[in-house]
């Protein structure tokens, strides 16, 4: 048996927002990040609207990226005392995901992050609320997944929870709220949606039920993207749309490599944070060269989709690896680890850890073409000097 779930509903558009006044219920808490969403009234919108709806509202602020524990921990506190039935959060992905895992503790506070990395074993929730999902960004799709990842700053460990009883209730795609989006962050998100499709797509838990959801996905990044990037309106409303489409898709189809080595690459460097979608962008054509030998029909496919032409699927498999490095150029993204600047031989030193970081990674498993520790090691090498992949 196999299980397909999203949200009940997903409310899109310019201005849909104001779904949140036809909840119901006595108290809602908002979870949200640092200032952009209050910065442009949308904050105080969303409290109107719950408002309007007879709710007493508190704002559990100022999550922080990457949420720590202790920021779990304190919502949770908050929204123990304060008893919330909707828990809406908004924002990037950390205030969503950081809201997942605080909705958790508040209906099982004897619960212990060590038994919710034991993925798709979490208790049954909605006990006591039920949750709201609004993206400021258009890539993690946290909106419509059934993942949440939360870091243990004391023991530099990140948590991956998956289960499908974090999988929001509502999901409000409003693309007002990404107009703002800073140009660096259309294109690292927008690549991570991209990144997101298509490991969803080559997945060996791939189904009937996830495939059109990520063609659509990656057809809509190619034409639109570029032009999101320099501020279209409609290109980015789109964006909006298709990157909530492969969140539906990867949410469960899950991933592969690409987000294996994304999430160990990710904090590993002292010269700077590789951000995810960035770190995804430059993998994704490597990776695609990697698992060509198991799953190059598939990324045949994808080409034809997309409209792009060629006599047989080697040359399809090219040219989509092509396109992904030309979008990298044109979205200034850098085509190899070395190139975005990390330190070659602090790269040597770090290595053989990332390798098996990467191999032990929640993602690694249902990569279409098996890896050894040893494999990675190549490819990794092959990211960070820009070879071409060919074993
Ligand atoms: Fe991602």
């Amino acid at each position: 048996m196999a299980r397909f779930t999203i949200p009940r509903d997903i409310y899109y558009g310019k201005g849909s927002l104001e779904t949140l006044q036809t909840l119901s219920g006595k108290r809602a808490v908002i979870a949200v990040g640092g200032g952009s969403m209050k910065r442009f009234g949308f904050l105080d919108r969303a409290k109107e609207y719950l408002e309007k709806a007879g709710f007493e509202v508190k704002l559990i602020e100022n999550i922080e990226p990457d949420p720590s524990v202790e920021t779990v921990m304190r919502g949770a506190e908050i929204m123990r005392e304060f008893e919330p039935d909707w828990i809406v959060s908004m924002g990037g992905g950390s205030p969503i995901d950081a809201a997942k895992a605080m909705w958790v503790f508040y209906e099982y506070p004897e619960t212990t992050f060590e038994s919710l990395t034991v993925p798709f074993s979490f208790p049954t929730l909605r006990q006591k609320a039920k949750f709201a999902a609004i993206p400021s960004t258009s890539g993690t799709a946290t909106e419509v997944t059934a993942f949440s990842v939360i870091t243990d700053y004391q023991k530099g460990i990140k948590y991956p929870l998956a289960d499908f009883n974090i999988t929001p209730d509502i999901a409000i795609v409003d693309p007002d709220l990404v107009m703002t989006m800073p140009k660096t962050l259309t294109a690292h998100t927008g690549m991570d949606a991209l990144t997101h499709a298509i490991e969803a797509y080559v997945s060996t838990v791939h189904s009937q039920f996830t495939d059109p959801l990520a063609l659509s996905a990656i057809k809509t990044v190619f034409e639109d993207l570029p032009s999101s990037f320099e501020g279209d309106e409609g290109a980015r409303e789109r964006m909006h749309y298709a990157q909530c489409m492969a969140g539906m898709a990867f949410s469960n189809a899950l991933l592969g490599i690409v987000h294996s080595m994304a999430h160990k690459t990710g904090a590993a460097f002292e010269g700077g944070h590789v951000p995810h979608g960035c770190a995804n962008a430059i993998y994704l054509p490597y990776v695609i060269e990697f698992n060509s030998k198991n799953a190059l029909a598939r990324y045949g496919e994808i080409a034809k989709y997309c409209g792009i032409s060629g006599s047989d699927d080697a040359e399809l498999t090219k040219k989509l690896c092509d396109k992904i490095r030309e979008f990298n150029r044109i979205l200034g993204i850098p085509c190899c680890l070395r190139d975005f600047g990390v330190n070659e031989a602090e790269f040597k030193k770090k290595l053989d850890s990332i390798a098996e970081n990467a191999i032990a990674d929640a993602c690694t498993g249902s990569n279409p073409r098996p890896i050894s520790v040893e494999e990675m090691r190549k490819l990794l090498i092959c990211v960070y000097y820009g070879d071409e992949v060919k074993f």
